[in-house]
């Protein structure tokens, strides 16, 4: 008997799935893996092709080198889910499986910002992160914003990398003292779960002169034009006006449209259960950034996901027993600027609030972030 499973989204938590159902059911498995993309690349990539320390090609990791027993990768755009018959339609197709599992990720509504669009940019999407790359040598001097449109946003640390590597960008190029940098997020600290993590990117804001404009979102970003000439300004949801030369922007996230049609979201994004990451809908799975399961928006936790509803499915299908609930546990790296990547170990389901235990930002931790990225590579893709 094979199982047969589709799998929508080859991204963190897809890909992670599709592995641990190719490796434990091996031929007796019938997979598709379904992404619109030709190409897989971790989040923080973005941060590095935005500020010109890769080349956008050097990200990319191709899905056709994906050869997993039981694992067929198709490069289809997925238009339409049936949760109730697991039936999905693509523009080339349908597939119907035994299992389905939604893994589509977030995406990004750049028109809920005003002005966004036409003022701003972000660095979230991988062409926005090249866009910026263009635009940052034409900034020599003013004020730059890093802002946050709206939460739930994806990787809470990244508009604090942003704004740390935006000042080493600047300092680099001798034109600092020309450039303010504000950053705003709408939290009370940089990373609410880890007091320690939080202090550490205070005080490294401090001694960068980079303002930390905490608890506000930026509502919409303005174009006034007068006798002396344009300014841009970035409007906060508690009406501050903030003059700004540079906005790197953090956009309001959505569920993709064809999750928003399928049924499967309340109140934009899918519930599922903690113990086996299942949606209301019998075999039906849901992992990662489209979910509302409690944890944010990042890769690892989208891996933790992935291997609680593959446990789950496997377990299902040998007709085994229970298997271990989603503890919400994760490490995220934290690039702190001049060369070294701090750690944050968060867990946030095992106890009555969430943890997160800080490890101070070092070159060794520069050497982890690779490994973490190296080992994913090597095992989803086998280079
Ligand atoms: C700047 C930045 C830095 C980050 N840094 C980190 C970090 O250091 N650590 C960390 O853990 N996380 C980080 N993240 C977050 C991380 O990238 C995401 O949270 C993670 O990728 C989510 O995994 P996922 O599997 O849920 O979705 P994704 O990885 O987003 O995968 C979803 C996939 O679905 C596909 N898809 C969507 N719609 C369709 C459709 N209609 N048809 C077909 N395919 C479709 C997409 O092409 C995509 O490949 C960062 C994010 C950003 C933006």
């Amino acid at each position: 008997m094979k199982l047969h499973v589709t799998v929508l989204g080859a991204g963190f938590g897809g890909l992670e799935l599709s592995t641990l159902l190719s490796e434990a059911l091996g031929d007796q498995l019938e997979l598709t893996l379904i992404d619109q993309n030709d190409a897989f690349f971790f989040g923080f990539s973005k941060l590095d092709v935005l500020f010109g320390k890769k080349p956008a090609g050097a990200v990319k990791i191709p899905y056709q080198t994906i050869v997993k027993p039981g694992v067929i990768f198709r490069r289809e755009t997925v238009t339409a889910i049936d949760p109730v018959t697991r039936t999905v339609t693509t523009l080339n197709g349908t597939y119907e499986a035994d299992v389905l599992v939604v893994a589509l990720g977030a995406n990004y509504d750049i028109g809920a910002t005003p002005g966004l669009a036409e003022w701003g940019n972000e660095y979230y999407s991988f062409a926005g992160a090249e866009k910026l790359r263009d635009i940052l040598p034409g900034f020599t001097k003013g004020h730059a914003v890093v802002g946050v449109c709206n939460a739930p946003f994806k990787c809470p640390p990244a508009p604090s990398e942003g704004a740390l590597m935006l000042h080493d960008y600047l300092v680099d190029k001798g034109i600092r003292d020309a450039c303010g940098i504000s950053l705003v997020i709408p939290f009370g600290s940089p990373i609410p779960p880890s007091p320690d993590s939080s202090k550490a990117l205070l005080k490294a804001f401090e001694e960068r002169d980079i303002r930390f404009i905490p608890q506000r979102k930026v509502s919409s970003i303005r174009k006034l034009t007068s006798a002396e000439g344009s300014t841009k300004i970035v409007v906060l949801d508690d009406g501050t006006q903030l003059p700004c030369d540079l906005f790197l922007g953090i956009p309001q996230h959505v569920a993709p449209d064809v999750v928003l049609q399928s049924g499967l979201p309340e109140n934009g994004w899918i519930p599922v259960d903690r113990t086996h990451l299942r949606t209301k809908y019998p075999n039906v799975y849901a992992i990662g950034d489209v979910t509302s399961v409690g944890t944010p928006k990042a890769g690892v936790f989208a891996e933790g996901a992935a291997k609680v509803a593959a446990a789950s499915i496997i377990a299902a299908f040998n007709g085994s027993g229970n298997t271990s609930p989603y503890t919400g546990a994760g490490s995220c790296y934290i690039e702190f600027g001049k060369g070294t990547v701090a750690r944050v170990d968060v867990d946030f389901f095992s106890g009555p609030k969430p943890v997160g235990v800080h490890h101070e930002a070092s070159t060794a931790l520069v050497a982890d972030k690779i490994h973490f990225g190296a080992s994913r590579k090597s095992r989803w893709f086998g280079i």
